[in-house]
């Protein structure tokens, strides 16, 4: 809902259903890591500002999980600055948008990085076993990962949304955002 914030005690919560795989990744290599390198920040920072977390709760959430490893220096220097950036408090105060499928799926992705869409960065077998992981039955598993396998990766996304909220989707997902809202909206209906 625009204008309500989403407070950062909700996100564990929140991040089982309501985020796509692209970040619900981030989220919890961030929760285990404690860091998240610097694409998966900006991509996982601008869907957070998206869904309405405060800048104030996005640095507080960052902040204890790098703090858990870093000092609040180290942190403050290197990182804050990049988090109120997104949210266009600093620097050329430009406003950036959360990013669209369409630009998570054709950014490169190297074997280290956190960021991307795993339908496209995850191998077959990476991708079966974080599906079983959440809970999908061995059919839709398969179902889910040939249409990754076959490059069609958004319409994985869909028919995963599909098993995860037992729906049928009236509309493709183009956005991370449209996926939570769609999601709000099918778990408060
Ligand atoms: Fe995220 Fe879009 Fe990929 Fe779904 S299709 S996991 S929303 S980038």
């Amino acid at each position: 809902d625009k204008g309500e914030s989403v407070p950062i005690e909700c996100l564990d919560q929140l991040s089982i259903k309501s985020f796509p795989l692209c970040m619900r990744s981030c989220h919890e290599i961030l929760r285990s890591k404690h860091h998240l390198k610097h694409f998966g920040r900006l991509q996982y920072t601008l869907f957070l500002k998206g869904i309405g977390v405060l800048l104030e709760d996005a640095l507080r959430f960052f902040r204890e999980e790098f703090t858990k490893t870093m000092d609040l220096e180290r942190f403050e220097k290197g990182y804050a600055y990049n988090i109120r950036h997104s949210y266009g408090k600093e620097g050329s105060m430009v406003k950036y948008s959360p990013f669209s499928c369409m630009k998570i799926i054709m950014q490169a992705v190297g074997p280290q990085d956190t960021h991307g869409c795993p339908f496209k960065t995850l191998d077959p077998v990476a991708l079966k076993s974080k599906l079983t992981s959440y809970g999908l039955s061995p059919m839709h598993v398969q179902e889910v990962a040939t249409f990754a396998t076959k490059g069609h990766y958004q319409l994985a996304c869909d028919r995963y949304f599909e098993v995860i909220h037992d729906t049928k989707l009236d509309q493709g997902i183009q956005h991370p955002n449209q996926y939570f809202e769609l999601s709000q909206a099918v778990m408060g209906s």
